[in-house]
């Protein structure tokens, strides 16, 4: 699995140099198109939960629309599809200004009721994936898999038990901190001397399987 998607790398790296000698080698827009189609690719973030909760996410009329088809934003189902892009994380996304007015995990929990309601309106479609393994089976069906990982840590708040709980609702990683600092975490964009116990959260996340993201840190 791990080497498949080395090679994966790999032969993307050498096709996208080669593609930028020779842009409209029809030859080689086939093979790419082929390699893309082959392996498994993954998209680390993809920031379509936020934008569709932002735009009054209402199941009826998101499902007719968005994310299946649509000119807006950098993600819908047709265009994943004719790229060869099989698991895009989704981004739950929690701004910072949950930090001050509270909320953040509340907001974060809808973001993920969010995600799971798209795979439930479309299962021949999307489905969740919580493991590699779960990524592969989804891809031979031709299901686009759709992991889940958070930007911001802002919605752990002071209490570390919620790294568990939010890797058991299928978060797969945690990027600490985003514009603000927040009680995990100092930001990389503010200037304000360092004030959060950041490391504690390093000793818990192991334990659940969660992955950190060293994004926005100082
Ligand atoms: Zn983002």
């Amino acid at each position: 699995m791990k080497n498949c998607y080395w090679m994966w790398l790999i032969l993307s790296l050498v096709t996208t140099a080669t593609l930028a000698q020779n842009p409209l080698d029809p030859k080689l827009l086939r093979r790419a198109d082929k390699l893309a189609h082959k392996f498994v690719i993954v998209d680390g973030h993809v920031d379509l939960p936020f934008r569709l909760k932002r735009r009054n996410f209402r199941l009826e009329r998101e499902f007719l629309g968005i994310p299946l088809q649509t000119d807006d934003g950098d993600f819908d189902y047709q265009r994943a599809k004719r790229g060869g892009l099989s698991a895009p994380f989704m981004s739950i996304y929690i701004p910072a200004t949950y930090q001050t007015e509270g909320g953040a995990k509340e907001f974060a929990d809808s973001l993920i009721n969010l995600v799971e309601g798209i795979a439930q309106a479309h299962p021949d479609k999307f489905a969740l994936a919580r493991t590699p393994a779960q990524v592969e089976a989804n891809f031979k069906k031709g299901l686009i898999s759709l992991p889940m990982g958070m930007e911001n840590g802002a919605p752990i708040g002071n209490d570390l038990a919620n790294v568990a709980y939010f890797a058991q609702r299928g978060i797969r990683y945690i990027t600490l901190t985003h514009s603000q600092p927040n009680q995990i975490c100092d930001s990389s964009y503010d200037n304000a001397p360092q004030q959060s116990p950041g490391h504690c959260l390093a000793l818990f996340v192991p334990q659940v399987h969660a992955r950190l993201r060293a994004q926005h840190v100082r």
